[in-house]
């Protein structure tokens, strides 16, 4: 191994993933080879213990810097009944953006109240259900979907809906143009510049079945920056004092959102997690409101990518002379969409073999039927042979909660590691799975 490939071993994969004495890699204790001859490829391998340190990577910072706070894990990263349940544990709550969402994040122990459900185009059986449970705050995007909350509400005559309004500050966090939301132009949010936020208070605070607590925003998605969210809460906040003279609003909840950058490659270099909270804590406290709002944070991202590797076995190996070498794996972008959606970076290590260096230049493609299925472009690896492991980390976040059954071919399966044991949180899915979706349809 070069000093690179040490460094991302050391700082992208798993804390305390090392090689063993035979050179194989090894994930929460368990070398990788028992891992793929249990549960076969592609495998997604979650560590706890990384996992539990990311969320004690927020809630720390928070607990010293804001106490009256709370760290909402964004589940649309990741989820499953285990994750949601660790999540938990470690005392923070959910963003959810679908009633699906809710119902695992419940499964696995998620208190109702501190699930916040968001989303731009809510069904109006979401909302219903996300009041029938108690979701602790319903974000709205529109005035639209803020007429329709207050309709359900007073069908329903209950308790008035919690909500929390999410505004548009304009601000550009520097990230991919794809994965950006809170610019003027996005399909997410109210904005401050058209006037609609402020409607949306004035409306919210009139009407009996709404109650307004408070104001997010979120500003963009691997953020590399901590300044875009003193600015962006600076924005909101200026804008809540003008909406409670105006409006009478109180401000209990405010929200920056999440979207807190993570390394993909021993190059990168993201602000810690309680640099983040540090900036965001000032900025609020800066303002010695009163009564002080409840901060809610919502990581996604940097709670779950770095617990996450994806492992693949190395099928066809196909030169084309003077041109590139093609290394196929038997996944791709049905359970890793980031490079073709919107041209993700990663790194990779040889799992089987790592103290073997880097000989050769090839491209990683995956096994579905897309040109643009390519999973590492231009990657230096050792000289591959069919049947090598190939091991990408920071591969927790936005894979398998973006996958899908593109060539009918099943999703892989997800272990959890921790002291050297794996437990599968979610099974593999087989052919006979994919039938038996069809198995209602007459023939
Ligand atoms: N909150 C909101 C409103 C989001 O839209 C997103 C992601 O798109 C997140 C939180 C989580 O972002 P990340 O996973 O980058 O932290």
């Amino acid at each position: 191994m070069n000093t690179a490939e040490r460094a991302l071993l050391r700082e992208v994969f798993p804390l305390g993933a090392r090689r063993d004495e035979r050179g194989v890699l090894v994930l929460g204790g368990a070398p990788v080879d028992h891992l793929i001859d249990e549960h076969g490829t592609p495998l997604y391998v979650f560590d706890e213990a990384t996992l539990r340190a990311q969320c004690r990577a927020y809630a720390q910072p928070l607990a010293s810097s804001y106490p009256n706070s709370l760290a909402l894990y964004a589940s649309k990263a990741h989820l499953d009944p285990t994750i949601a349940g660790i999540v938990a544990a470690e005392g923070l709550g959910a963003d959810a953006v679908s009633s699906g969402e809710i119902r695992v994040a419940l499964a696995g122990g998620m208190p109702a109240d501190r699930i916040v459900f968001h989303g731009n185009n809510k069904l109006p059986e979401e909302i219903a259900y996300a009041l029938d449970i108690g979701v602790g705050r319903i974000v709205v995007d529109s005035l639209d979907e803020l007429d329709l909350i207050a309709e359900i509400a007073t069908q329903r005559a209950g308790p008035p809906a919690p909500v929390i309004l999410r505004i548009t500050p304009g601000v550009e966090a520097h990230t991919h143009e794809y994965i950006r939301t809170g610019a003027i132009d996005s399909k997410f949010g109210l904005q401050l510049h058209s006037g609609a936020a402020e409607e949306a208070v004035a409306q919210a605070q009139a009407a009996d079945s709404i109650d307004l607590t408070g104001l997010h925003a979120h500003i963009g998605s691997q953020v590399l920056d901590v300044e875009p969210y003193a600015d962006s809460l600076s924005i909101v906040l200026d804008f809540a004092a003008t909406m409670s003279e105006r409006h009478g609003l109180v401000l209990r909840d405010i929200s920056p959102g999440g979207g807190f950058g993570v390394s993909y490659s021993e190059a990168d270099d993201p602000p810690a997690a309680g640099s983040f909270v540090e900036v965001i804590a000032a900025t609020l406290r800066a303002r010695r409101l009163d009564p002080e709002p409840r901060l809610l944070i919502e990581p996604g991202r940097s709670i779950v990518a770095r617990a996450g590797v994806a492992l693949y076995r190395v099928g066809t190996i196909k030169e084309i002379p003077g041109v590139r070498t093609y290394v196929s794996v038997d996944g791709g972008m049905a359970d890793n969409i980031r490079p073709a959606l919107y041209g993700a970076k990663y790194r990779a290590l040889i799992a089987n073999r790592l103290p073997d260096g880097a000989e050769q230049l090839v491209t990683v493609a995956g096994r579905y039927c897309e040109s643009g299925d390519v999973l590492l472009r231009d990657i230096e690896l050792p000289t591959l042979r069919r049947g090598d492991v190939l091991a990408v980390p920071a591969a927790g976040a936005y894979h398998m909660a973006m996958s899908s059954n593109y060539n009918l071919v099943g999703r892989p399966a997800t272990v959890l590691v921790r002291d050297g044991q794996a437990r599968v949180t979610r099974p593999r899915e087989t052919d006979a799975d994919l039938l038996a979706a069809f198995a209602a349809v007459e023939a």
